[in-house]
C-alpha cells in the first residue's frame, strides 16, 4: 500500500512542479514513506534523515517530509528529536502535502498533519489521474482496520475501516488500463471487508473484469473472517481473478488466535481453505505468521507448525513478534527473545522446505506468464505466472505487457526460469 501511496504522492506533488527525480542524491524534497508495523522504521528514519544531512552540509538544505504510519504514530517525537525534518504527515491526510510545501518553501515548519481525512483524501486524489504504468498496477480499495488485532498498529495508524465508492474505483482502473496495466492488484488492510452502500468486493471483481483489456485480477490482504460465501463463488465465475490467496492466519493455536483477538480459530481456518479448494482446484495459498507471541509456548509453536505442513502454504511470511507502542500486546509479558528466534528459524526452514518442493513440481511442466518488463540491461524478460511466481525468459522479443505460454525448464528460491513454448502460444495467436 505504501507503494501505491508513494505513487499517488508523485501525481499530487506534480501539481505544484515537484517531480521525482532520477538522481536522489540532489533532491530539493525528500518525502520518506514510513512504515510501522514492526520495529526498526523509526530508527531507519533517523538513519535516513543523518545521510541526507551528511550529503546536503554545506548546501541549501532540502525539504524534509516524513510521511505514513511513522508519522501518524509517532509524529510529535519525530519533530521534537530531529529538526531537520520540516512536516510530518499522515496517511490520510496526503491531500495536504502540496499546502504544506508551500508553506515550507515560506520558511514556516514543524508541521503536523495526522488528522484522520481519508473521504477528504480520496475526494482529492479522485481529481488526478492515476500515472503509474505498469504492467502489474497497484489500486487501493478500502483501507483502515476496525478488527483491532492486539499486536497491530493499523487501526491506530490508518484509522477507521474506509471504502471507496465503485465508480471512483472502476475510474481509476480505466486509467490505470489505458496506462498499459493487464494486472491489477486490489488493495486493502482488510480487502474483504470492502463495502461500499453494499458493494462487497465479490461486487467490484465483477464489475472491473468486463474491462476487457484487463487480464488478471488479485486482491490483498483477506481477513479469514471477512471471506463471505460470494467471495468464495466468485471464483467459480471469473477466470481472470487469480488462484493464489494471501490469506493471513497468524498461528495454528486457538489460545493464541483468542489472545491475539483474531476472531476465528485454527478450525474455522482450514474449514474456509477446503470450501475455496472444493470451488475451484486450482487455488493455492499463502500467509503470515507471527512467531514468539506473548504466551506461546512449545505445543503452541508445534500446532503452527502443524498447521504449515497441512496447508503447505506455497509462500509464508513469518515475523518475530514486535511489541508496537499503544498497542495492548505490547503490554503483555515478553518471551524470550532467543527461544523466539530459534522458533523463526525452525519455522522459515519448514516453510522453505515446502515452498521448495512445490517450486521443483512446477519444473518441466507449461505455465502461463504475463510478462511485465525486461531485466535491465540483458536478454532476458521478466514476468510472473497466475500464482505470482517470477519467472524469468531469455528472448530478444519484446514481451511487455503479453501472456504467453512458458515451459518452465528449472529455478531457485525465488524465481522460475523457462523458455517461450513457441508452439502452444502460436496456436493461442491463430485461435
Ligand atoms: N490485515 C491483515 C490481516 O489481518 O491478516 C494483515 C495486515 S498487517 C499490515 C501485515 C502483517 O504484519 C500481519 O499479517 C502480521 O503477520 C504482521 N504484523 C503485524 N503486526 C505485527 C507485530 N506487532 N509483530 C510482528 N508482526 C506483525
Ligand atoms: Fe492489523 Fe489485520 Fe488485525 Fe486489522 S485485521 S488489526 S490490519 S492484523
Amino acid at each position: 500500500m505504501n507503494e501505491y501511496d508513494s505513487n499517488r504522492i508523485f501525481d499530487l506533488t506534480k501539481k505544484i512542479d515537484y517531480i521525482k527525480t532520477k538522481n536522489v542524491e540532489e533532491a530539493d524534497c525528500y518525502i520518506l514513506n514510513t512504515c510501522h508495523i514492526r520495529e526498526k522504521a523509526t530508527e531507519k528514519v533517523y538513519h535516513d534523515i543523518g545521510r541526507i544531512k551528511k550529503r546536503f552540509r554545506n548546501k541549501k538544505k532540502p525539504i524534509v517530509i516524513i510521511a505514513g504510519c511513522v508519522a501518524q504514530a509517532e509524529g510529535d517525537i519525530l519533530l521534537q528529536r530531529e529538526k531537520y525534518i520540516d512536516a510530518v504527515i499522515g496517511p490520510q491526510s496526503y491531500h495536504l502535502l502540496n499546502n504544506a510545501i508551500k508553506k515550507i518553501e515560506k520558511k514556516l515548519r514543524n508541521l503536523n498533519l495526522t488528522e484522520f481525512e481519508t473521504q477528504e483524501k480520496f475526494d482529492n486524489l479522485n481529481l488526478l489521474k492515476n500515472s503509474e504504468s505498469n504492467v502489474s498496477s497497484f489500486l487501493t480499495i478500502q483501507e483502515g482496520c476496525n478488527k483491532f488485532c492486539k499486536f497491530c498498529v493499523v487501526p491506530y495508524t490508518r484509522g477507521a475501516e474506509y471504502s471507496r465508492s465503485v465508480d471512483e474505483i472502476v475510474k481509476e482502473c480505466y486509467h490505470l488500463i489505458n496506462n498499459g496495466a493487464k494486472e491489477i492488484t486490489l488493495l486493502g488492510q482488510n480487502v474483504n471487508a470492502y463495502n461500499h452502500d453494499g458493494k462487497k468486493l465479490s461486487d467490484l471483481i465483477k464489475e472491473i473484469s468486463k474491462f476487457n483489456d484487463l487480464k488478471r485480477i488479485r486482491y490483498t490482504t483477506s481477513h479469514p473472517i471477512d471471506f463471505s460465501d460470494d467471495l468464495i463463488n466468485i471464483y467459480q465465475e471469473t477466470d481472470k481473478l487469480m488462484p493464489l490467496i494471501h490469506l493471513p492466519v497468524q498461528s495454528g493455536s486457538n489460545k493464541i488466535l483468542r489472545l491475539m483477538n483474531r476472531k476465528h480459530t485454527v478450525e474455522y481456518y482450514i474449514n474456509l481453505i477446503n470450501r475455496l479448494i472444493k470451488i475451484n482446484s486450482k487455488i493455492k495459498f499463502s500467509s503470515d505468521f507471527i512467531i514468539g507471541y506473548p504466551g506461546e509456548n512449545d505445543k503452541d509453536f508445534e500446532d503452527t507448525l502443524n498447521l504449515l505442513k497441512e496447508i503447505k502454504f506455497i509462500n509464508s511470511f513469518s515475523f518475530i513478534f514486535s511489541p508496537r507502542p499503544g498497542t495492548p500486546a505490547a503490554e503483555i509479558d515478553q518471551l524470550d527473545k532467543n527461544i523466539a528466534k530459534e522458533r523463526l528459524s525452525i519455522f522459515q526452514k519448514t516453510a522453505e522446505d515446502i515452498k521448495m518442493k512445490f517450486r521443483k513440481n512446477l519444473y518441466n511442466k507449461k505455465s502461463t506468464v504475463l510478462f511485465e518488463n525486461r531485466m535491465v540491461g540483458k536478454k532476458e524478460f521478466f514476468g510472473r505466472d497466475e500464482l505470482q511466481n517470477s519467472v524469468i525468459v531469455k528472448t530478444s522479443e519484446d514481451l511487455k505487457g503479453k501472456i504467453k505460454n512458458v515451459d518452465i525448464t528449472g529455478g531457485n528460491q525465488n524465481t522460475l526460469f523457462g523458455n517461450i513454448d513457441f508452439k502452444n502460444n502460436q496456436k493461442n495467436a491463430a485461435a
